[in-house]
C-alpha cells in the first residue's frame, strides 16, 4: 500500500467521439523510428501506481499500425469501426467488443477497412521492451504466406 498521490483527477468525462478531458491526442510513435500510416494515441491510465498502461488508439479509414513483435503482451478491446488484425501466422476480422490477446513475441499489425476507422482499447505492462521491426527476410518469409500476402497487400496505394 501507498499513499503516493496519483496522476489523474477522479474523473475525466468523455467529450465524445473517444476524446476525454485532460488527456493528450498523440502521434502513435515518432515517424521516423517505424511504418505507419494514420494512427493517433492517446494514454487513459498511466500511474506510478500501477503495473499497467491503458491507451486508445484509433487508425483512420485505409490505415495500419507498425508491424511488429516485442517480449511484453497486449490485451485489446476493440471499440469502434471495422478491420484486420495479423497475430503470428493468422488475420483476423475485428468488430466493436471483440476481445484480442497477443502473446509475447508474436508479429502483430491493426489495419482499419478502407472506409472504416478502427479504434481499439490496449492494455499494456507500464514496464516493456522496445518492439522488434521485421528484418528484410523476416518481412519476406511473412509474405511468402498467402495468407499473410494478401492481408499486406489489402491497404496497399
Ligand atoms: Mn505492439
Amino acid at each position: 500500500m501507498t499513499d503516493e498521490k496519483t496522476s489523474a483527477p477522479p474523473l475525466r468525462a468523455a467529450k465524445g467521439d473517444f476524446r476525454w478531458e485532460g488527456v493528450e491526442l498523440r502521434a502513435y510513435k515518432d515517424e521516423s523510428t517505424a511504418p505507419f500510416k494514420g494512427v493517433s494515441r492517446q494514454t487513459l491510465a498511466s500511474d506510478p501506481n500501477l503495473d499497467a498502461e491503458l491507451r486508445y488508439f484509433e487508425v483512420e479509414p485505409g490505415g495500419h499500425s507498425t508491424l511488429e513483435r516485442h517480449e511484453h503482451m497486449h490485451s485489446v478491446m476493440i471499440v469502434v469501426g471495422q478491420g484486420r488484425v495479423l497475430i503470428g501466422s493468422e488475420v483476423y476480422s475485428v468488430k466493436p467488443q471483440d476481445l484480442v490477446t497477443i502473446a509475447g513475441w508474436t508479429w502483430h499489425q491493426f489495419r482499419a477497412s478502407a472506409d472504416e476507422k478502427l479504434g481499439f482499447l490496449c492494455l499494456v505492462n507500464a514496464k516493456r521492451d522496445r518492439p522488434q521491426l521485421p528484418t528484410v527476410d523476416e518481412a519476406a518469409e511473412l509474405r511468402a504466406n498467402p495468407r499473410l500476402a494478401e492481408f499486406f497487400d489489402f491497404a496497399r496505394p
